[in-house]
């Protein structure tokens, strides 16, 4: 059934280290007893904060209950992809921290994303977890550049056409994938490669997000756009010297032939 709860936290009503149960009714066992301190229908997840019983009976798909009283607008559809976006928010906030910065979390309805900001570095770190159009992008990512020096765009599989757009046009786009409790950091580059690193193996400075392989990208990117240019000088050279044709141009032609032997 797609209203059942499958999703939790750990940590408490307003946790945001979540679990996912497994569909094997087993596991889900194990997994109770593993956190034997509880479960909690997340508040940061959109849910109402009460403590949820592991309901993981033989035959059964495994599941997460309700106290029998109990009211929550979150329900089971829902809830994945709130608890998704709580899982990247945690191994992003807990990567920043470690660098000593103190980001922000700043809600934007109905992105179907995270929006991170760390003013320290001037820079907005936006996960998009969900599709997004190109022009909602474009729009986006203007505003945020208004407030900050650096805009970094982390794309989820369902948000790989928006990543498509930032890599035309800067060059370099990540996309992001989780990978047990931590992020996975796909550098892409024009040439349709993507080098994946830990989320711990980037840093953020002054000068923005570095990740390894990013630089080779932007290289990649303007070699190409150096080309490109090129190829255009090139033929407009040709189609200038076509339109003026040749009686203006009589070097461009081939050497007159010389009179029958003087
Ligand atoms: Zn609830």
């Amino acid at each position: 059934m797609s209203g059942e709860l499958r999703w939790a936290v750990t940590d408490g009503p307003a946790g945001t280290a979540a679990v996912a149960l497994p569909d094997d009714g087993m596991a889900a066992h194990v997994l109770g007893l593993d956190h034997g301190r509880g479960f909690w229908c997340s508040r940061e997840a959109g849910g109402c904060g009460s403590r949820l019983v592991l309901e993981a009976r033989d035959g059964a798909r495994p599941h997460f209950r309700h106290p029998a009283d109990g009211r929550c607008a979150l329900n089971g559809s829902d809830a994945g992809p709130a608890y998704e976006q709580l899982r990247h928010r945690r191994a992003m906030g807990a990567w920043l921290a470690a660098q000593g910065f103190r980001p922000r979390l700043e809600e934007v309805p109905g992105s179907g994303g995270l929006h991170v900001v760390v003013a320290e570095a001037s820079s907005a770190l936006v996960v998009q977890l969900s599709s997004l159009p190109d022009t909602a992008w474009r729009e986006r990512d203007d505003r945020y550049r208004r407030r900050v020096r650096h805009v970094t765009w982390f794309y989820g599989p369902e948000a790989g056409s928006a990543g498509d757009t930032e890599l035309a046009v800067r060059g370099v786009a990540y996309a992001v994938r989780r990978h047990n409790t931590g992020l996975l950091v796909g550098v892409r580059d024009v040439a349709g490669g993507t080098r994946w690193v830990r989320l711990g193996a980037c840093r953020l400075t002054a000068d923005g997000f570095e990740a390894p392989g990013a630089a080779e990208a932007r290289a990649l990117h303007a070699r190409r756009a150096a080309d490109r240019q090129q190829a255009a000088r090139r033929a407009a050279r040709c189609a200038e010297r076509a339109a003026q044709g040749p009686r203006d141009h009589p070097r461009a032609e081939a050497p007159p032939l010389l009179p029958f032997p003087a």
